[in-house]
C-alpha cells in the first residue's frame, strides 16, 4: 500500500446509506475509488463513477448492468454483470481495501472474496460476521487480511481497545439507542407500523436495519459481530441503552476502568477510522459540543419486551448455522413487515419460532454450503409461516 492515509479502495453497495458515507470520505480524503458495485440503481452508479473516475463498476442484477454498460460506452470504465461479476470485479481490482456496505446475507461472498483477494477489508455488512463469523475470521486469519469495523459500536470498541491488551479485557459494553419504541411494552406494540419503526430517534439509515433497530434486533447481531471481530465471548459483552446516541461503545478493563469514544452519530468518521487506522486524518464530522448535549443518560434493555436480543445471544451459544438462521428468518420478516405484509410483533413471532426449530440441527453445520443450506432453509420456513 502506497500511502497509509490514501489506500486505494472499492466501496461495495455503493448506492445505500453508508456507501454513500464511503464515497464522502474517500473524495473528502483523496483515496482513489478504483471500483463500485449496487444491485440495481444504475443510474447513482453511472453518476458515481464518473465523479470518482473509477475503473470499474459492477451491478449484481444484470438488466441494470446492461443499462449501465450502454450508458458508460463512452468512457473505458468497464462494467460487470451478475452476483458472479461482482466478485469478478472484486478479485480483478487491485485495491488495498474493500468498503463492504452491502445489505444483508448478499454481503457474504463479497466478504470472502475480498479476503481471498488478500485485501484489507472495511466491514460495515455486519450480515457477513452473524452468518459466517468462523469462516470469515478464518480466511482474515490464514490471507494475513485485516478487518476494520464501520458498524459504529464495533470502530468505538476498535478505538477503546488500543488503551490496554486482549488479557485485561474485562467486558465490552455495547451501547444501543433503544429505538423509537424504547420504553414500550409488548401490548403497546402490537399497532406500530413500518412508518413508526422507521423514525429513528439518532441515526439516519436503510431502511431494513432502521426496523432492525426499532426490534432491537440490530443489537443481537451487533452481539455476535463483536463475539467474533474481537474474540471475546458473548457472556462479556453486554449492552447499555444511551439514548442520545454519543457514547457509541465502550471496554471495561480488569482494573475497572472504562473506555469510551464519543462523536456526534455519523457513521463517516467509522468508515475513515476503518479505512486509515492507526492513523487519524482531518476530520469529515462536525465536533462534538458536550455542553449542547447536556447530559448522557443509560438504562438497562428491556429484553423481556425486545426478545430479538437475548434470541440471538442463545443463537450464538448454540453455534454452527444458528446465527445465520436467525439472520435468514429476520430478513424474511422484515422484508415483509416493510412490504406492509405483517405486524411488528410477527417479527419477533416468526424470528423466534424459526431460529428456535432448527437450532438443535443447524448446531452441526459448520461449512459453508451446509450454512447456506440453512440459510435457505430458514428463509423458506418463515415466507410459510408468514405468508409472504
Ligand atoms: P441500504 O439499504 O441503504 O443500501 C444497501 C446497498 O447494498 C445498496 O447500494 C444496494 O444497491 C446494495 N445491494 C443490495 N443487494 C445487493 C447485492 N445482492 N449485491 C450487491 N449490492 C447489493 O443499506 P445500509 O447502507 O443501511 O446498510 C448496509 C450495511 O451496512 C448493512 O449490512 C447494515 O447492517 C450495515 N450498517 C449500516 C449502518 C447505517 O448507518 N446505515 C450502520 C451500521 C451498519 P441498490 O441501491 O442498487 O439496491
Ligand atoms: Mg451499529
Amino acid at each position: 500500500m502506497s500511502d497509509r492515509t490514501r489506500p486505494r479502495i472499492l466501496i461495495l453497495g455503493a448506492t445505500g446509506s453508508v456507501g454513500e458515507q464511503a464515497v464522502d470520505v474517500a473524495l473528502q480524503n483523496g483515496m482513489p475509488v478504483l471500483g463500485l458495485s449496487a444491485n440495481q440503481n444504475w443510474k447513482r452508479v453511472e453518476q458515481q463513477a464518473r465523479r470518482l473516475g473509477v475503473r470499474a463498476v459492477a451491478m449484481t442484477d444484470e438488466g441494470a448492468a446492461a443499462e449501465l454498460r450502454t450508458a458508460l460506452a463512452d468512457t473505458d470504465i468497464r462494467v460487470y454483470g451478475g452476483e458472479a461479476g461482482h466478485l469478478d470485479m472484486i478479485r480483478a481490482s487491485g485495491a488495498d481495501f474493500a468498503v463492504n456496505a452491502v445489505l444483508g446475507e448478499a454481503g457474504l461472498t463479497p466478504t470472502l472474496a475480498v479476503l481471498e483477494s488478500g485485501m484489507d477489508l472495511a466491514l460495515a455488512n455486519k450480515e457477513s460476521l452473524v452468518v459466517a463469523g468462523e469462516i470469515v475470521m478464518r480466511e482474515a486469519r490464514e490471507r494475513g487480511c485485516a478487518i476494520t469495523p464501520v458498524d459504529s459500536e464495533h470502530c468505538a470498541i476498535f478505538q477503546a481497545l488500543r488503551a490496554g491488551a486482549q488479557g485485561e479485557i474485562k467486558r465490552l459494553i455495547l451501547t444501543a439507542s433503544g429505538g423509537p419504541f424504547f420504553g414500550r411494552k409488548r401490548t403497546e406494540l402490537v399497532n406500530f407500523t413500518a412508518d413508526d419503526a422507521l423514525k429513528h430517534p439518532t441515526w439516519s439509515m436503510g431502511a431494513k436495519i432502521t426496523v432492525d433497530s426499532a426490534t432491537l434486533m440490530n443489537k443481537g447481531f451487533e452481539v455476535i459481530e463483536a463475539a467474533h471481530l474481537f474474540g471475546v465471548d458473548a457472556n462479556r459483552i453486554d449492552v447499555v441503552v444511551h439514548r442520545e446516541s454519543i457514547i457509541h461503545s465502550m471496554v471495561e478493563y480488569i482494573d475497572n476502568s472504562v473506555i469510551a469514544q464519543m462523536s456526534v452519530p455519523d457513521m463517516r468518521l467509522c468508515v475513515q477510522y476503518a479505512l486509515t487506522a492507526p492513523v487519524r486524518t482531518a476530520a469529515v464530522i462536525p465536533p462534538l459540543d458536550l455542553v449542547a448535549a447536556g447530559k448522557l443518560t443509560f438504562a438497562a434493555p428491556d429484553t423481556d419486551t425486545f426478545v430479538l436480543l437475548g434470541l440471538a445471544k442463545r443463537m450464538l451459544a448454540v453455534g454452527g448455522a444458528a446465527p445465520a438462521v436467525l439472520n435468514a428468518a429476520n430478513e424474511v420478516a422484515v422484508a415483509a413487515f416493510l412490504a406492509r405484509k405483517i405486524r411488528l410483533l410477527e417479527i419477533f413471532d416468526a424470528v423466534t419460532r424459526v431460529s428456535e426449530e432448527l437450532a438443535p440441527r443447524a448446531k452441526g453445520a459448520h461449512t459453508l454450503s451446509e450454512i447456506l443450506d440453512f440459510d435457505r432453509e430458514a428463509r423458506a420456513r418463515a415466507s410459510a409461516l408468514l405468508g409472504s
